[in-house]
């Protein structure tokens, strides 16, 4: 039996490495194993992902994978601190007092704000899926939260896109986030990079290096080769329109991802990881990943600075010349010293991942499609709702093999 995998990202490699053990399994990959989670190999000699990752303690499919190839003694769990920025200056959001001593922000809105937080955790989401997330929080916490609060964050996650997307997303991440078990937002980092985990995931396998065109014809063929199941984790775009419709699948909105990564001998903030940023600059995050990971682990600092956009924005269609200059006019700023960088690359993903637009539920994929034997696995999964993340892409990845085998009677 002959299975095709298309797209080596976190669910394909799970799929495949899974379906080998029945069947011979093909894996079509149109750039680098890993995808959004693949790592840069920069000059120095070390590998670092082109956009920030880490982990939660909750993420047990990812934590598993992580054991399954003993390197669970990689795993560096901290509190990771959090900023907001204010014009050029950022305040640290992290103890019970620096919130209280957050100036942007009356002490009645953050009272509704945490009474918010803690009511969200019991609530059905899925009732607002058809709301507005800005709709929503101006009815229920009003307008000043919205614009101090949750309006930078919601520009920093979906670019230009934040006023699409459904309340029943806000409602549903904030019930998990609320819900971790460990305070602080305890966060995990792979040390040396989650590049370890992709080259684990990927031995054994037989990857092609092509783009997979699926075409559908009296069976089921990519690249002109017949198979008898194709497992599709791409993003949907890159299915033919015609296909797409006869597999019954929704047409689903993407976001892209355009991050500067910067070496520098100097850092921005002492010990703040994540930073967002509230008024409007090129980035809507900052993250020092060496104010959670040992910089002498790398020999230099490593700033991201991450900004959401569309595929036909202009910051997506940027050079990247004009970009870097952008990206440092801003940060300067912040304090940064430009005499200080070393080095700055951009990297750009144009399916980043979906927006979780109003109605969104009712668009995430199954696993079966309406043409028999074209599974589909991956970004749009139920298990990547509502964060996508490598733990979801994994469990889809999973969870789409254990389908596969139920359909095709293995074992
Ligand atoms: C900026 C950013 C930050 C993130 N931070 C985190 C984080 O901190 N923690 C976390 O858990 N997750 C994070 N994620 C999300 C995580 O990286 C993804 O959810 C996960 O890696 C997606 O895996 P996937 O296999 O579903 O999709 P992808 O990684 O998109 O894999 C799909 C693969 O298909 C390939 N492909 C596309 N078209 C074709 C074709 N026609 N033929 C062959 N191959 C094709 C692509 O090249 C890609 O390799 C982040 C993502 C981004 C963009």
């Amino acid at each position: 039996m002959k299975i095709a995998v298309i797209g080596a990202g976190l669910a394909g490699l799970t799929a495949a490495s899974i379906l080998s053990e029945y069947a011979d399994v093909v894996v079509y990959e149109k750039e680098v194993e890993g995808g959004l989670a693949s790592s840069w190999h920069t000059e120095k000699g070390y590998w670092i992902e082109k956009f920030y990752h880490h982990c939660f303690r909750g993420d047990k499919e990812l934590l598993e994978q992580i054991k399954r190839y003993k390197l669970t003694n990689k795993l560096v769990w901290k509190v990771a601190r959090v900023g907001f920025a204010h014009e050029d200056r950022i305040y640290p959001l992290n103890t019970p007092l620096e919130i209280l001593k957050y100036p942007y922000l009356s002490f009645t809105d953050k009272i509704k704000l945490a009474l918010f937080t803690y009511k969200s955790r019991r609530r059905n989401y899925k009732e607002f899926d058809e709301k507005g997330v800005v709709e929503g929080i101006r009815e229920e916490i009003g307008e000043s939260v919205l614009n101090e609060f949750f309006m930078p964050l919601l520009r920093s996650k979906f670019g230009e896109n934040h006023g699409e997307v459904s309340y029943a997303w806000l409602l549903a991440r904030v019930s998990i986030r609320s819900n971790r078990k460990y305070s602080g937002e305890e966060l995990g980092y792979m040390r040396g990079g989650f590049q370890q985990l992709v080259e684990k995931m990927t031995e054994g396998l037989n990857i092609q290096y092509e783009r997979a065109s699926l075409k559908v014809g009296g069976g089921l063929i990519v690249n002109g080769r017949d198979y008898d199941a194709v497992v599709f984790t791409s993003p949907l775009s890159e299915l033919d329109g015609t296909v797409r419709k006869a597999a019954g699948i929704a047409e689903i909105k993407y976001q892209s991802s355009v991050c500067a990564l910067i070496g520098a001998e100097g850092k921005v903030t002492e010990d703040i990881y994540w930073t967002n940023i509230r008024d409007r600059r090129v980035f809507g995050a900052m993250i020092e990943h060496t104010n959670f990971m040992p910089v002498k682990d790398y020999g230099e600092e490593l700033i991201y600075l991450a900004s959401y956009t569309t595929p036909d924005g202009w910051l997506y269609n940027t050079p990247d010349e004009d970009l870097k200059k952008l990206y440092l006019k801003d940060l300067k700023k912040y304090g940064f010293n430009e005499g200080d960088l070393n080095w700055i690359e951009i990297f750009r993903a144009k399916y980043s991942g979906p927006i979780f637009e109003k109605g969104y539920l009712k668009k995430l994929t199954d696993y079966r499609t309406l043409l028999k034997n074209l599974y589909i696995a991956g970004m749009t999964s139920p298990p990547n709702y509502p964060e996508r993340s490598m733990n979801g892409s994994i469990k889809a990845g999973k969870e789409v093999a254990e389908v596969i085998k139920k359909d095709f009677g293995f074992e």
